[in-house]
């Protein structure tokens, strides 16, 4: 089946008498009255649910469905992207060794490695991704290559393949953190990754309402990170992991339609005058285009941003005239929202890194949802003017 279809009917076959829709199996604990039957379900002898913390039907088939659409054998859910990427990190690279990370990562993956991980022993090596010679020599003597297949907010494109290669030539694991691009454009386990991280908050779940994450890879990676998330207790609820696989059942039509939009918006901004640049990867000139087209399907993505002339107060105009584009400080739903890098996703670096990594006051992200992409553009121009 096509990703289209397998979107639709991942993780989940009900046979004969189930409900067709997936019930909520909202319960911690669950009966047995056999001890060898416990016994066998507790040491994986059987498959068996006994405790949530451990498994759930609804955490189990929302892994299944993101393994799935990944082309990973085994998935795991949890209960924020941010643990995803903890139990993962953890998986690949269970003792302090040696992380090269792309320097424009998430900025709390950032704080995760700066300020969790670096006290426990690992060094972070920072690396602009563009610049395969420079990540090469970061990989020789480390552990953990970690990148995002799309950045935030600039929308570069990380070479996968290219990087891939430089990492396992190493013997260096690849991670990739895939929340921008989703496995409906990308699917990193293809390009060499060992594992792929995802942030279901945002397009997977794509409604703005659950907070969750997971991961998916082979069977054994998989299996390391499930055993710190029951330790570490950061298991998915069975209602979270409910809304957020109900939202997955329409992530090809969601995505396919807001990065439509996305193209369409990131032209039309590109013809106003107070727009000084727009970033999007298929947009003509953009230095990520070949790329993008080499190892995306289907588009260029939902996520854009553009450097508004005037700086910070020009946004803050911006946005009180926009009528139906809200800022709010996440992205992937269904409604067309903005953010400010400087004041929320960036607001922990200094204002030299930003500058570094070319956000600036004007610098705004913008996440198209599923509207009619004239009435979003025509939102930003009327809010924008001419
Ligand atoms: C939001 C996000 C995360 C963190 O996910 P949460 O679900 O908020 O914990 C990690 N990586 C990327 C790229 C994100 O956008």
């Amino acid at each position: 089946m096509r990703i289209d279809s397998r979107a639709v009917h991942a993780g989940r076959e009900p046979r004969s008498r189930e409900p067709l829709a997936p019930p909520i199996v909202q319960t911690s604990v669950y009966v047995y009255n056999d001890l060898d039957d416990y016994d066998d379900a507790a040491s994986g002898r059987r498959p068996g649910h006994f405790y949530t913390r451990n498994s759930n039907e609804n955490t189990t088939w929302l892994g299944a469905a993101v393994a799935d659409l990944e082309g990973a054998e085994a998935g795991l859910t949890t209960s924020s992207g941010m643990s995803a990427l903890l139990v993962s990190i953890l998986a690949l690279a269970p003792k302090p060794v040696p992380i090269v990370a792309q320097r424009d990562l998430y900025g709390v993956t950032l704080s995760l490695l700066r300020q969790d991980l670096g006290p426990a022993g690992y060094e972070l090596r920072l690396v602009d991704a563009d610049d395969h010679g420079s990540v090469a020599r970061a990989l020789d003597g480390s552990g953990l290559l970690l990148l995002e297949t799309l950045t935030n907010p600039l929308c570069r494109v990380a070479d996968l393949a290219a990087l891939g290669e430089l990492a396992a030539a190493r013997g260096v694991p690849m991670l990739v953190d895939n929340t921008f691009a989703t496995p409906i454009l990308c699917r990193p386990l293809e390009l060499g990754a060992a594992a792929v991280v995802h942030s279901l908050t945002k397009f997977l779940a794509g409604h703005n309402d659950v907070t969750a994450g997971a991961l998916a890879g082979p069977e054994a990676v998989v299996a390391e990170a499930r055993a710190r998330s029951v330790r570490m207790g950061t298991n998915l609820s069975p209602f979270e992991a409910w809304l957020a696989h109900r939202g997955l059942r329409t992530l090809a039509v969601r995505m396919r339609a807001a990065g439509a939009g996305a193209l369409a918006v990131a032209q039309r901004l590109a013809s106003l005058e107070r727009v000084q640049r727009v970033h999007y990867p298929l947009l003509e000139g953009s230095p990520y285009e070949a790329v993008a087209r080499r190892q995306f399907d289907g588009g260029g993505g939902a996520m854009l941003a553009f450097d508004l002339a005037g700086g910070r107060p020009a946004v803050q105009a911006m946005m009180e005239r926009l009528r139906m584009v809200s800022f709010a400080a996440s992205l992937g739903g269904v409604e067309t929202t903005i953010s400010h890098p400087e004041v929320a996703s960036h607001r922990s670096l200094s204002p030299q890194e930003r500058a570094g990594l070319g956000i600036s006051g004007g610098t705004v992200r913008v996440s198209i949802g599923i509207e009619a992409a004239e009435d979003i553009a025509a939102d930003f121009e009327q809010a924008i003017g001419g």
